[in-house]
């Protein structure tokens, strides 16, 4: 465009106004005209990526985050020499239901989580078969350390660590414990009768409904019992209000 020389919409609207005109109508195709053109074509708007299937995990309050370091640094039995790491449990403390096994293993111990070993995935596949993942729940021991060659757990040693246990419940305050196995089962009920007469019943633990089934390690064993043991965490899972199928 030559210097001096206006830009025809310019112009027009010049002559426009010396002819009187104090308004211009402006038809769409003008509109057109006077819109600016994009310089370039503007950014595209990336859709923010699927926010991941998994809830964010659940911040503990200060208080139970405290509890817990102490008793990852507990020393109140033998079994703290022997331990690699104390197994403290894990979940969510919103969770109604709280299965509770015996001891660590040897891959607990290693891992610092209940319940990851062979016995512990069946417990995990179980579960899944009945729909509940294992983020619903919250699992726990009876022990937190791993006793020397999984030997069965000593009175004494269970006396000390109980008290966690209960602190635990006390936080989460589930609708049932789900006791597993003989161990859980006759240290929480103070009993010597056997899990086959327990089991697939609720029982009374400090005013707290305490369900009672198998542990998964003897389901190992014993394949025949697993529809048994499925059926029972189908019950106390449902009944405590998960959704089950
Ligand atoms: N057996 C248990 O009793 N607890 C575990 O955490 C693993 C195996
Ligand atoms: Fe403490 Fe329990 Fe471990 Fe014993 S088993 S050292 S009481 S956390």
């Amino acid at each position: 465009m030559k210097a001096g020389r206006k830009p025809p919409l310019e112009r027009l609207i010049e002559l426009e106004r010396l002819s009187g005109a104090d308004f211009l109508p402006l038809s769409k195709s003008a509109l057109r005209i006077v819109a600016p053109i994009p310089k370039a074509a503007p950014a595209l708007i990336v859709p923010p990526k699927q926010a991941p299937a998994k809830p964010a995990p659940e911040t503990m309050p200060p208080e139970f985050a405290k509890f817990r370091s102490e008793v990852l640094e507990c020393r109140k039995c033998g079994l703290c020499e022997t331990r690699t790491q104390v197994v403290f449990g894990v979940g969510t403390l919103k969770a109604p239901v709280v299965f509770v096994g015996e001891a660590p293993g040897a891959d607990e111990d290693e891992q610092g989580e209940p319940f990851v070993g062979r016995a512990g995935q069946l417990l995990t596949r179980s579960l899944l078969k009945i729909g509940v993942k294992r983020e619903q729940v919250y699992i726990a021991n009876i022990l937190k350390c791993r006793p020397p060659d999984n030997r069965t757990p000593r009175p004494e040693e269970m006396a000390a660590c109980l008290p966690y246990l209960r602190t635990q419940l006390k936080w989460i305050d589930p609708k049932a414990v789900c006791a597993m196995g003989n161990i859980a089962v006759q240290a929480l009920l103070g009993t010597t009768v056997g899990i086959s007469r327990l089991r697939g019943k609720y029982h009374d633990f400090q005013g707290r409904k305490l369900f009672a089934t198998f542990h998964p390690a003897y389901v190992l064993r014993n394949m025949s019992q697993l529809a048994l043991f499925e059926a029972d965490l189908r019950t106390v899972c449902g009944e405590a209000g998960l959704a089950v199928r």
